[in-house]
């Protein structure tokens, strides 16, 4: 069973047509990143991924079940979900710790306490109240929110906006850690690095359509792209084009007699290939 499946979904508010039927499955314990610019519409689709809005049509489950069931139903299937919000209200004068055990207390099968609080890298922070966080601080409060009954499902909205680069890092690994144990993550995010770094798969959506879904190496043909070979000859920075960037190198080796100065061999990045689409659209 796919731990997602959505058919013809379409979201309008008023004029708006924010989702225009949109097609997507997601495997159970794959990493989902849905990607696109301000306004695609990715919130719009999560959100009733989570069963915070409504849908106009088309159909959706989640887990199993239609996100739109409440009742006791619903109540067993918010506890297999975890969600890390855009923005999340304010905890008033609560330490870290105490807020983690709070939320602990909401579901069946929670996760440790203080294994939680160390996985986010918050263990000197446990003490602190919630508003003295800085705001990268926040966010893996946030996440450790996210997290803590140990989700089967979990959906993070742009996670690591705010974190530094050791932070995000070691965000990556969690996230990594929580596949190796076979959590579902759906993904929304505006860096195409951590796409790249951490999707099994990417989707790009624009103006309420999925342009592509194809994993981060070959999204819009980058693993058969032209690559790149720069290199040093005297005073020159030199960069040439190729389909076969291994025969280029060797006969450059050739040239050089052994090795080639900076020489660097370069693809399309996941960011390249994406704002070429992108910019497409807009044109
Ligand atoms: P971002 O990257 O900025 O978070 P997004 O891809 O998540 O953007 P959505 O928030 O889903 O985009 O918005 C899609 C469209 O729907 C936008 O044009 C937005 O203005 C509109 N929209 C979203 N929420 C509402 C709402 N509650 N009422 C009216 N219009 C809305």
């Amino acid at each position: 069973m796919n731990a997602i499946e959505v058919t013809g979904l379409r979201k309008s508010y008023g004029p708006v047509d924010a989702v225009r039927g949109i097609d997507l499955s997601i495997s159970t314990g794959e990493i989902f990143a849905l990607l696109g610019p301000n306004g695609a519409g990715k919130t719009t689709t999560v959100e009733i991924l989570e069963g915070f809005r409504t849908q106009d049509s088309g159909e959706v489950q989640v887990l199993g079940f239609d996100p739109r069931t409440r009742g006791h139903v619903a109540r067993e299937w918010r506890n297999r979900i975890g969600i890390v919000l855009q923005t999340t209200s304010d905890s008033g004068d609560l330490t870290v710790i105490e807020t983690i055990e709070h939320f602990s207390g909401y579901y069946s099968n929670p996760r440790n306490v203080d294994e939680v609080i160390n996985a986010v890298g918050l263990d000197e922070k446990a003490g602190s109240l919630i508003r003295k966080l800085s705001g990268g601080q926040r966010r893996r409060f946030d996440v450790a929110l996210g997290i803590i009954g140990n989700p089967k499902l979990l959906f993070l909205d742009e996670p690591t906006t705010g974190f530094d680069p050791e932070a995000r890092r070691s965000f990556w690994a969690l996230i990594q850690e929580l596949r190796g144990n076979g959590t579902t993550i759906v993904l929304t995010t505006h860096y195409l690095d951590e796409a790249e770094a951490l999707a099994d798969r990417v989707g790009v959506m624009s103006d309420g359509q999925i342009l592509e879904i194809s994993t981060p190496s070959e999204f819009g043909g980058r693993s058969t792209s032209k690559a790149r070979v720069s290199w040093r000859d005297g005073t020159v920075l030199k960069s040439q084009t190729t389909d076969n960037p291994t025969a280029f190198v060797n006969n450059l080796g050739a040239d050089f007699n052994g090795e080639i100065p900076e020489l660097t061999i370069t693809r399309p990045s996941l960011e390249d290939v994406y704002l070429r689409m992108i910019g497409e659209i807009d044109e």
